[in-house]
């Protein structure tokens, strides 16, 4: 199928026509366009890269309010806990999907997910049309190294569906689990993607029974590779930030979960500085509690502009960066741009929403005012998955999310 996007407005300021054909952006100004399948009339839109929400537990979206106001370590294992060890496949199914919506309507074209049942996970974005990262979670606890390779194949099975292996943390996981599971990451070419110095507790508790700090311990060990993905990084410190470097390990923020269960700030303006490969991500929705990426990218920025007292902090530019093409290369994926060759996974933005008005400076509006409702069309991998702000399969999503949610607290 090909789809002409006329007249939108460019990220430079500029505007021009987009053609799409099969999953990639074939042309900027195409000479020819008549032989499209669609046209859509965006002079009144702006045409923007998908978001990359780059830490998630989507189908935690059931749990959304159930538990908020506690603190990290009681909200975790008395409360998150034991509604997890009820979960069926249904609930992550329809739960991931239920997700998955939320993010279409915020411009989020691809996610990297961690959570139980991951072929339920890969089916909900075989179904939502999405992009995701899957992970197969574990724990010392529930590792198995035959069950993880037969779950890698299975995923690998998906169409837009990038496998790889979720070790929780170094407080679930210990020493030859993470050995054994970087190697057979290699051995399986996969991404990791891991939770690492989230709270001043792992900290503390690692030094107890380390005598050494997470990233210090990670090295020992010899996990961190350029294969891990680190989400929150909270607590390193200026070593730990240059081990983390070194290694060429990725990391991602997730200012608003950490705010929200007080982690803490994370040092993001020293961590990009480090030349580490960073990205934003929501976390899931029991700790944010929304999936929204304006949001998030937002806060980064204010954030790093509070804790650096620097209003020129992690300016606009760099904040959008790091929840589009600095997430596409981390997954190696040609995405991330509105340029031909590209992956065609983008959002058409209403420039007539009142977060849009007046616009100056469109990466400004996208950073510092954009609301979900200002996403007008979202296109993932060359297929519309909402127009005109409309899924065609949400409404029966969200009734039996909500059904499956009540059998869940009732049971
Ligand atoms: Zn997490």
């Amino acid at each position: 199928m090909t789809i002409l996007i006329e007249n939108a407005l460019m990220l430079d300021g500029k505007r021009a026509d987009t053609l799409i054909e099969e999953n990639r952006i074939a042309a900027i100004n195409p000479k020819q366009k008549d032989r499209s399948d669609v046209v859509i009339d965006a002079t009144k839109k702006a045409i923007v890269p998908g978001l990359f929400n780059m830490h998630t537990h989507a189908a935690m979206i059931l749990l959304k309010g159930y538990a908020d106001d506690y603190e990290l370590h009681e909200w975790l294992t008395q409360h998150i806990f034991p509604m997890e060890a009820k979960l069926k496949p249904k609930h992550v199914y329809y739960g991931t999907l239920l997700a998955c919506a939320e993010m279409i309507h915020s411009g989020t074209t691809c996610f990297n997910d961690m959570y139980f049942f991951e072929e339920e996970i890969a089916k909900a974005v075989e179904r939502a049309g999405m992009r995701a990262v899957v992970s197969k979670a574990l724990t010392t606890q529930s590792y198995n190294r035959a069950e993880a390779k037969k779950a890698i194949k299975k995923l690998s099975d998906f169409e837009r569906v990038l496998p790889a292996l979720g070790p929780h943390a170094i407080y679930t996981t210990d020493k030859e689990t993470l050995c054994d599971v970087k190697e057979l990451a290699s051995e399986l070419d996969v991404l990791i993607h891991f939770h690492l110095s989230e709270t001043k507790k792992e900290v503390e508790d690692c030094l107890k029974e380390h005598g050494k700090r997470p990233a210090e311990y990670l090295k020992e060990i010899g996990f961190l590779s350029n294969r891990v993905i680190n989400a929150h990084c909270v607590w390193l410190n200026e070593r730990e930030i240059k081990i983390v470097a070194e290694s060429g390990a990725k990391m991602v923020s997730c200012p608003t979960s950490n705010l929200k269960l007080a982690s803490g700030i994370a040092p993001l303006t020293e961590i990009v500085d480090a030349g580490i490969a960073t990205m934003l991500g929501t976390d899931g929705s029991a700790s944010n509690n929304s999936l929204n990426m304006f949001e998030t990218i937002k806060l980064a920025s204010l954030l790093q502009k509070y804790k650096q007292w620097d209003a020129t902090a992690l300016p606009a530019e760099q904040a959008f960066e790091l929840a589009t093409i600095n997430a596409a290369k981390a997954l190696n994926l040609k995405a991330g741009v509105i340029k031909e060759g590209f992956l065609a996974d983008l959002c058409l933005i209403d420039l007539t929403h009142i977060s849009m008005v007046p616009c100056y400076n469109l990466i400004s509006n996208i950073v510092f005012s954009a609301e979900p409702a200002c996403v007008d069309t979202v296109i993932c991998n060359g297929r519309i998955l909402m127009e005109n702000r409309v899924i065609g399969w949400e409404a029966d999503i969200k009734e039996k999310a909500m059904q499956v949610a009540e059998e869940l607290l009732s049971e």
